[in-house]
């Protein structure tokens, strides 16, 4: 009866896992060959001054326009591309093309781009970004890296020394989704960070006591801690309120702009649209 049992189970959940096995390889196939066709674009949410209520920069994030699939987002991707180890390509390409795009911004913006924690396990990635930014004619003052909290950083001393170059030669350092990850206040104690996100799912209701207490907490954190703080995933004019009395000095959401592609990004620089309404609910067109 057991070795029946044992039959009935595979023959239940065997055909989805093989199908869902098959799906996952044939998507490996596909992001090393997206790589090579450039299938991969970034776009850019604007970050906000809570106070002055002006843009300071740009969050760089990752699409994915596949042939077949359309429009796809780093959620399926990511995990794919940290797996393959094709993460470090992906995240230079994204640098290199937002360099250019960022060209066209006033030169007070800040690009934000994103880097997983295994990809600083290469001591070279620092010399990779940095030579980027030269050849594209960005200055490292400008930039700012976001370590998403995807998994531990397994080399802390790799991790350090690729940090260390990257902030003495200017550019920023924050830890993203911060609260989320598997070792955030471990760290912010070994990493040198400047600047703290806190991770969208706290800061979307700040109505609930948990998560206000969380969010006041991480923030009183920051200060003390003289870092930097930006609230993700502000969705509305009260969370603006709250977040600004509690001392919070960025934001980041849906209620200032989702992501914009480059022309959007450029196009509501120029026409000063940023700053008032007309970005909200901007969407991003994938051609
Ligand atoms: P993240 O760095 O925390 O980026 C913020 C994510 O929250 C973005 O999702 C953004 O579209 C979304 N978001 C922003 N404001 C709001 C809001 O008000 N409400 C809600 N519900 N969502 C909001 P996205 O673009 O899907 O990116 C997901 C994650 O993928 C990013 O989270 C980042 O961790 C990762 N990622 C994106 N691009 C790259 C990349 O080039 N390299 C690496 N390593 N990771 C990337
Ligand atoms: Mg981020
Ligand atoms: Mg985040
Ligand atoms: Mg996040």
């Amino acid at each position: 009866a057991a070795k029946r049992s044992g039959k009935d189970r595979i023959r239940h959940f065997r055909p989805g896992m093989r199908q869902g096995l098959r799906d996952r390889s044939k998507l490996e196939t596909e992001l090393r060959e997206g790589l090579g066709r450039d299938e991969f674009f970034p776009v850019y949410q604007p970050i906000f001054a809570l106070n002055s209520g002006t843009p300071v920069g740009f969050e760089c994030l990752a699409r994915w326009k596949h042939p077949q699939r359309g429009l796809l987002l780093p959620e399926l991707f990511i995990p794919i591309a940290e797996e393959t180890g094709y993460i470090t390509e992906l995240s230079l390409k994204m640098l290199r093309q937002a360099c250019r795009d960022a060209r066209r911004w006033p030169d007070a913006l800040i690009l934000s781009v994103n880097i997983s924690p295994l990809e600083l396990r290469d001591a070279n990635l620092a010399t990779e970004m940095l030579a980027i930014l030269k050849e594209e004619g960005i200055s490292p003052n400008r930039l700012s890296v976001e370590i998403t909290e995807s998994g531990l950083i397994a080399d802390p001393r790799a991790a350090d020394t690729v940090l260390s170059r990257l902030k003495s030669a200017g550019v920023s350092i924050a830890l993203d989704d911060f609260g989320t990850g598997y070792a955030s206040l471990q760290h912010l104690r070994e990493l040198q960070i400047d600047r703290i996100k806190i991770d969208r799912s706290f800061v979307q209701q700040l109505t609930t006591r948990t998560n206000s207490e969380i969010v006041r907490a991480s923030i009183a954190l920051a200060r003390n801690l003289s870092l930097g703080i930006t609230a993700e995933g502000v969705e509305c004019s009260d969370s603006v309120d709250l977040l600004k009395d509690w001392g919070c000095d960025l934001g980041q959401g849906f209620y200032f702009g989702k992501p914009l592609s480059a022309s959007e990004a450029t196009e509501s620089l120029l026409g000063g649209s940023l700053s008032d309404s007309a970005l909200r609910g901007g969407q991003v067109d994938a051609a």
